[in-house]
């Protein structure tokens, strides 16, 4: 099991740094792109062998003005009711400022577990920081250096017995599937997972923009439908706060949810001219959909399905990113029932992985279905997000495996105990069980199309992981 950690703080102090230090260089560089929300960062973290998520909210940098101090306070706040722990950091260099008290002061009244850390604390110039540190009242700081790695035994130390707090409340409200749950315990896991589900939706939705790329060939319409997206809406907002004039996204809203849409086609326009167009576009593609929750996969109707459109599908899928397809041109095709038949098929036939994504056939040029697509977006985001609560799991694991038992190599047979939802953005389970090495693949497929039907969750990736219990 897992849990998650925001590091907050007032700018400067040292948390992206850390966050990198945690996470790796992949996450980092994918935030070096142009036009990339810094709001919120998730990343996977490891620290000897702990695995968690960590959550940089680093993201204000530019907090100069009143607005944005605001800003930051709320997005401190988020991030704080978010994560199971908060690692308060403060500069031991600079020592505690007035901004330090009033992080200090959201933590006290929000956070369920707090570690302060005094950060740049590598050689003697820390050392009044530190002790400074002590009157915040939130305990004994750690003394860290994320820049030279220091203090991350310390760190870790800090976090072994808070990890294993976190383990054993998962692994009681998981029960195994031999179990029958009384309704109260049944009653109890739904609360708190249903408590846990709304606010993390809320979390992410509130004001953070839906992030979109529209990735396809060459000439397929990107660039046609982002703008009629933003014509039809009429609601090209400015540059943003850290977002440059070279912008490479445009942000609208869609019924009251702010969306941003990265356009790769106008990154193509800005690269070097001597690069290959071919090439170019898919390394394009690439990026949008680094940093893409849902991928649209803009095809031209004439010449739909191409190696390259496949490649960037599978991408999407691999990178567990929701994705729709959208046909662009309709306008065109003269034999639509046909057509739209035939397109579905090789649609199942070429794209298995991407099972129940939605397919839209669209116009960019007369604007026809765009509607269709808003809604199959915003769709694919909403199922990207969801959580099913542990109580519903196991009873549906304890179903499948009763209609269907788990194959048994050797006369010995697999036992699957209970499984419980770990992440959404995309759907990430694990299931406890005896030699997970030993359970098939097909098996394994059984239950995550089993997952997408009967969960309703369509056209997004699911990920499904085994681990040995008993
Ligand atoms: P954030 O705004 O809190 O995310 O801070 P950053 O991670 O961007 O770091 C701000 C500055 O402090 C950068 O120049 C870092 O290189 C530097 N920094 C971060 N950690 C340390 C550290 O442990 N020691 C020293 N001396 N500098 C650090
Ligand atoms: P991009 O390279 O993917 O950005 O493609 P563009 O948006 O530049 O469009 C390439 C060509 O396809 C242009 O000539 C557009 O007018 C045309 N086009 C785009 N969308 C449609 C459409 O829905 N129907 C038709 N008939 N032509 C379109």
């Amino acid at each position: 099991m897992s849990f998650s950690l925001a590091i907050v703080g007032r700018p400067n102090v040292g948390k992206s740094t850390l966050f990198n230090r945690l996470v790796g260089r992949r996450l980092a560089l994918v935030d070096d792109q142009p036009g990339v929300t810094r709001d919120l960062r998730e990343g996977e973290a490891r620290l000897v062998d702990l695995r968690f998520t960590v959550i940089d909210t680093a993201g204000l940098e530019e907090a100069t003005d009143e607005s944005l101090q605001g800003r930051m306070r709320k997005l401190t706040e988020r991030a704080v009711d978010m994560a199971d722990i908060c690692l308060f950091m403060i500069d031991a260099r600079v020592g505690i400022l007035p901004a330090d008290e009033i992080f200090a002061e959201i933590l006290r009244k929000r956070a369920k577990h707090v570690i302060l850390a005094a950060n740049k604390a590598e050689g003697k110039a820390g050392e009044g920081g530190l002790l400074e540190a002590y009157a915040l009242g939130l305990g004994e700081p750690l003394r860290l250096s994320a820049e030279h790695g220091e203090g991350m035994h310390e760190l870790y130390d800090a976090l072994l017995p808070l990890s294993k707090e976190f383990d054993e409340r998962a692994a009681s409200e998981a029960p195994a599937t031999d179990i029958e749950l009384s309704e109260e315990e049944a009653a109890l896991g739904e609360d708190f997972e249903e408590g846990d589900e709304a606010g993390f939706s809320r979390d992410f939705t509130l004001d953070k923009p839906l992030q979109i790329a529209v990735v396809g060939r060459p000439n397929a319409g990107k660039s046609t439908l982002i703008n009629k997206l933003l014509g039809e809406e009429r609601l090209l907002t400015g540059p943003e706060a850290g977002i440059t004039r070279d912008s490479i996204s445009v942000t609208m809203t869609w019924n009251d949810v702010p969306v941003r849409v990265f356009d790769t086609a106008g990154m193509r326009k800005k690269a070097k001219v001597q690069e290959k167009l071919e090439k170019l576009s898919v390394s394009d593609g690439l990026r949008a959909v680094k940093f893409a929750e849902v991928v649209v996969v803009l095809l031209d109707v004439s010449i739909p399905f191409e190696q390259q459109d496949l490649r960037i599908a599978d991408l999407a899928e691999r990178e567990g990113r929701a994705v729709v397809i959208a046909v662009n041109k309709w306008d065109e095709e003269t034999d639509k029932s046909n057509k739209a038949k035939a397109l579905r098929e090789e649609f199942t036939r070429l794209l298995p992985q991407l099972r129940g994504a939605q397919l839209v056939t669209v116009s960019a040029l007369t604007g026809k279905n765009l509607d269709k697509l808003q809604e199959a977006i915003l769709n694919a985001h909403a199922v990207w997000n969801r959580r099913v609560s542990t109580a519903k799991l196991n009873n549906w694991l304890g179903a499948m495996t009763t209609a269907h038992p788990p194959p048994a190599p050797g006369g010995r047979r697999i036992k699957l105990r209970y499984m419980t939802q770990v992440k959404a953005r995309p759907p990430q389970f694990v299931v406890m069980c005896s030699h997970p090495e030993e359970l098939n693949d097909s098996y394994k497929r059984y239950l995550i199309n089993g997952l997408r039907e009967d969960f309703d969750m369509p056209g997004t990736p699911i990920r499904l992981f085994f681990r040995s219990q008993g």
